[in-house]
């Protein structure tokens, strides 16, 4: 995933301590230890850029709804989140992307009832137990529904709130510069549920702060009329009067755009977090990747929560991509090396990540390897498209800063039975 695309049919990779030193082909330099991976392919680990991880807790519910009714039916289930039961869904989020090769977790919560502390606490702990990279976001909603907004006023924010609890936990958490561990992005949640105000606002404190800026973005038809009627305009015109198209500032889904809006987001150098099964699952639409990509867009691959997408398994993204992409523009739309690099290098440009994403000298060695010898690639003397084409599959081993986080398919850190076990606990606090 270099900007040649080099691949070694017979490779190695040297690293020291938590950095790729030097990847190369043929015979292999000296090193005090040596690990032998022969016929696996390596990959750079995966990035997820979209994600609501408390979301593994309320699954297959609202089957048959679009994305407003969806929201209506699960708010009020979602109101009774808490430390205990955020921490339960991000070790289950969490080990179902590591296991499915992702290395870098990006998670977007913007349900904070009143009263309930250290929801983000409780998922950086997940992911340090774990050994994954995340980037937590503090969402945001301040638009209830006595207001025009689409969320219970009941699971609204004052703005100050918001702003200060933002700042508190960027003190706190983020890391800069390479390597970092943990870091802190704002993310106001949506054109319906948060005001202009609270968006101006957000973007004046990550941008003194120096965080990216997230949001959700023309996920549905619906969305586009809600906007028409509130603000007079279509979504992307609504983001762009507020100083959100813009080089620091990626936007989830980005379904519905115009050929003006995909110009647009080259221009500005905003960034997308492509997540085609959630969109498939509530019958949002198809993004334009293709386009989007052509105009230079920095373009990621999400799961979203898993509300809206069951499966928490990001290859899986990687093959749907390229299936949804070629449903949509024909079966050159996409290959299987441009969706990997969605899945790896375009998350990490969408996450303004210069030390991720590909295995280069000086990047973190953040590894997938891929057992090669299953049933589903056998006959594939293209391991790469034979990769995609035929995925999912589980990780073999997980290296995140040079360190094992998955070895023969499991965890290395923590017990998914037990993960499993206590998530059941705390969902049952969720049912119905
Ligand atoms: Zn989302």
């Amino acid at each position: 995933m270099d900007d040649a695309g080099t691949e070694h049919p017979s490779g190695w990779l040297l690293a020291e301590d938590s950095v790729v030193v030097e990847t190369g082909p043929g015979s292999e330099p000296e090193a005090d230890e040596r690990v032998d991976l022969g016929g696996a392919v390596v990959t750079p680990g995966l990035v997820n850029t979209h994600h609501h991880l408390y979301q593994t807790l309320t699954r297959a519910r609202a089957q048959q709804a679009d994305l407003f009714s969806w929201l209506r039916e699960l708010y009020p289930v979602w109101s009774g989140i808490d430390a205990e039961a955020e921490y339960a869904a991000a070790r289950t989020g969490i080990a179902e992307l590591a296991l499915s090769g992702c290395t870098t977790v990006f998670d977007h919560h913007y349900v904070f009832p009143r009263g309930r502390d250290g929801l983000i606490e409780a998922e950086v702990q997940a992911a340090r137990e774990l050994g994954v990279r995340i980037v937590a976001s503090r969402g945001s909603m301040d638009l209830g529904v006595s207001d025009g907004g689409l969320p219970p006023d009941e699971l609204v924010e004052e703005l100050d709130t918001v702003l200060a609890e933002t700042e508190r936990l960027a003190g706190a958490l983020h890391e800069p510069g390479p390597g970092a561990r943990v870091q802190i992005a704002v993310a106001p949640c949506s054109p319906f549920s948060v005001t202009g105000r609270l968006m101006e606002e957000s973007a004046a404190l990550a941008r003194r702060l120096g965080l990216p800026l997230h949001t959700h973005l023309a996920e549905t038809v619906e969305e586009d009329a809600y906007c028409r009627e509130l603000y007079g305009c279509m979504p992307v015109d609504y983001l762009d009067r507020l100083g959100w198209l813009a080089d620091d500032v990626w936007c989830a889904h980005c379904v519905h755009l115009s050929d003006q809006d995909v110009a647009r987001f080259g221009e500005t150098g905003t960034g997308v977090a492509h997540c085609p099964t959630s969109n498939l699952r509530l019958g949002a639409g198809v993004a334009p990747v293709r386009q989007l990509v052509d105009v230079g867009a920095r373009v990621g691959l999400g799961v979203d929560g898993s509300a809206s997408n069951e499966r928490g398994d990001l290859f899986l993204e990687v093959k749907q991509a390229l299936l949804v992409a070629r449903g949509r523009g024909g079966p050159e739309a996409l290959t299987a090396r441009d969706a990997l690099r969605l899945g790896t290098r375009g998350g990490a440009a969408v996450l303004r990540r210069h030390d991720i994403g590909s295995l280069e000298p000086g990047k973190q060695a953040d590894l997938a390897i891929w057992a090669t010898d299953g049933l589903e690639l056998g006959g594939a003397q293209d391991t790469v498209a034979g990769l995609v084409l035929a995925g999912p599959h589980r990780v073999d081993r997980l290296v995140v800063g040079g360190a094992d986080v998955v070895r023969d398919s499991s965890l290395t850190r923590a017990d998914e039975a037990e993960i499993a076990r206590a998530h059941r606990v705390q969902a049952r606090r969720f049912a119905v």
